[in-house]
């Protein structure tokens, strides 16, 4: 079992193999070659351990995924873990903390292994550090509008600050993170779509055609051409509709995910069927749709994306590995949580659990505004309404039949036209208001606490609903829904201060460990608690939103 530690400030990869070998800690070697092509010193200070690195890379073991790259002096070619190509010896080989830092020392990308398709460099996106929130900024083309001075001003510190945490955890700067960002989506274009290279160049935020073609060509030493060639296409792509896979560190539950999805999606927007999950959308007044299916052996996830402007496929694809919560690291997050007693009492941890994330900040929260008075069939029933009556038109299949309405159209629509209760319809007008206001935006937060308290100024949007709404929209695996009565039904907390303090040993995991909490209550019919909190028909994960009879009896069902 493998995980990071935090260690005087640096991330530490630290080993605890059963029987098998002691951990050792070693510092990446250093060569002079390296130092001659711009080896970046601080790259050390991430204190990879050479020794686990080596076993992950001999083993391609899937697990390390996006976790290092392997720079081969000998070819001067970086790989991902799992490359398939002949096994290089350990003398003529280099470790990275990221695709950036391998590329910055003069190493060019895999065409066999494809860095590029690598699950993400975040092997601490849990840490609540800044590094992790400027890589959610930057996957949100947060580099794009004022640099790396605009990116620390949004997280509220310097520049050079910035630049220096950088170096330290990834070993390459916020521009070069970005620019091999590009490089790799551009790369991920040309291999899998049939878009013009024009297309290409614009869609992966080159500017013109002509950087497009410097960048790649100084990097992979081939035009965008020759490298589209190299790859088999896929015969009878339709124009505007693509094919991607995505991948992940194993293990993953997608049937944990899509249970989660289900029990929560709304009909006629969104729909979920034995072949995965599909929803309709727009962005920027272009409306589409994708689809979201499991190809286990291949660690990854096939999304079919149809969509008529392809400047915003960069947005979609980072979006839905977001929803997806594709960069989690399980065998870091399981470690935390196994180590709590009152976690395994619980019983077995599945393998693989993700924290479902959302499509739309906006649409979520609605849902939320719905569920924390009415039984979940009966907001079903209601979102159902509100997307006919409201939203959009997009196509004629009853699946996907309608766009989610905008803050604008809900602004100040009479919602009791389309069945809602009066307390409900007024906190989504005014909520809606606030969105379309600009008051709340959902766009870079930096600061989740801020968001908190912004959505809970709302009238009628109770601090639970809130911290649901966080836990799914903002990406941070350290939310913690802890005024929800029912988890607190079920990790036998009297209080939300209570479950507070406890969920303190879960940092920074708890949007996990939330996940568990639900989830386990149907396996465990020894605590009394949760049967009443979690009836029969509450059997999944997905099921977390109770009707508002049980949160009632959830409320008086702690040991007191
Ligand atoms: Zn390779």
């Amino acid at each position: 079992m493998f995980y990071f530690v935090c260690r005087r400030g640096t991330f530490r990869l630290v080993a605890f193999f059963h029987g098998l070998f002691s951990a050792q800690y070693l510092r990446p070697k250093t060569s002079s070659f390296l130092r001659k092509i711009g080896y970046y010193p601080l790259t050390n200070a991430m204190e990879l351990d050479h020794q686990i690195c080596s076993r992950a890379r001999l083993a391609r073991d899937a697990r390390f995924d996006g976790k290092f790259f392997i720079g081969v002096l000998t070819t001067r070619i970086y790989c991902r873990p799992i490359c398939r190509a002949r096994t290089s010896k350990e003398c003529n080989v280099r470790y990275f903390p990221s695709a950036a830092a391998a590329a910055e020392a003069g190493f060019r990308p895999c065409l066999r292994c494809r860095p590029e398709c690598s699950p993400g460099t975040n092997a601490w996106v849990g840490t609540r550090n800044t590094v992790s929130r400027a890589l959610q900024l930057i996957s949100e083309r947060g580099l794009e509008d004022g640099g790396v001075e605009a990116l620390s001003e949004r997280l509220g510190i310097g520049s050079r600050h910035l630049r220096r945490l950088f170096l330290r955890h990834l070993g390459a700067t916020p521009s070069a993170v970005a620019q091999t960002g590009r490089l790799h989506f551009a790369k991920k274009l040309i291999d899998e779509t049939n878009l013009p290279m024009m297309q290409v160049a614009l869609s992966s935020g080159f500017g013109c055609v002509r950087r497009f073609n410097e960048a790649i060509r100084s990097v992979y030493h081939r035009t965008p051409t020759q490298i589209r060639a190299l790859t088999p296409r896929t015969p009878g792509q339709l124009q505007n509709r693509y094919l991607f896979h995505l991948h992940y560190r194993p293990p993953y539950n997608w049937k944990r995910v899509l249970q989660f999805l289900a029990a929560r999606l709304t009909p006629g927007v969104e729909s979920v069927d034995s072949n995965g999950y599909s929803r309709c959308f727009s962005v920027n007044g272009v409306a589409g749709d994708f689809s979201v299916s499991h190809e286990p052996e291949k660690n990854a996830l096939g999304v079919r994306v149809h969509f008529g402007d392809p400047h915003s496929l960069f947005f979609i694809i980072e979006r839905i590995r977001a929803m997806f919560d594709l960069n989690a690291d399980w065998e870091v997050i399981a470690k935390t949580l196994r180590s709590d007693p009152a976690l395994a009492r619980l019983g077995d941890i599945e393998e693989g659990l993700r924290v479902p994330g959302c499509w739309s900040t906006f649409e979520v929260t609605v849902r939320a505004i719905l569920e924390q008075h009415v039984s979940l069939e009966r907001v079903a029933a209601l979102t159902s309404q509100l997307v006919k009556a409201f939203g959009q038109p997009f196509s004629a299949t009853k699946k996907l039949a309608h766009l989610f309405p905008t803050p604008e159209s809900l602004a100040a629509a009479n919602l009791a036209s389309a069945g809602l209760p009066h307390a409900e319809a007024e906190a989504i007008n005014a909520f809606a208001r606030a969105v379309h206001a600009g008051q709340i935006k959902f766009e870079g937060i930096s600061d989740s606490d801020a968001f908190l308290r912004q959505l809970c100024e709302i009238p009628g949007i109770e601090r639970s609903t809130a911290q649901h709404v966080a836990m799914r929209a903002l990406r941070d695996p350290d939310a913690f829904p802890a005024a929800d009565p029912v988890l607190r039904s079920i990790a036998g907390a009297r209080t939300t201060r209570e479950l507070e303090r406890r969920s303190e040993a879960w940092r920074p995991w708890r949007a996990y460990a939330a996940i568990l909490l639900w989830q386990s209550a149907s396996n465990i019919p020894a605590i009394p608690a949760h049967r009443a909190a979690q009836p029969s028909r509450l059997a999944s994960i997905g099921d977390s939103r109770p009707m508002k009879a049980d949160r009632e009896s959830a409320a008086h069902l702690g040991p007191r």
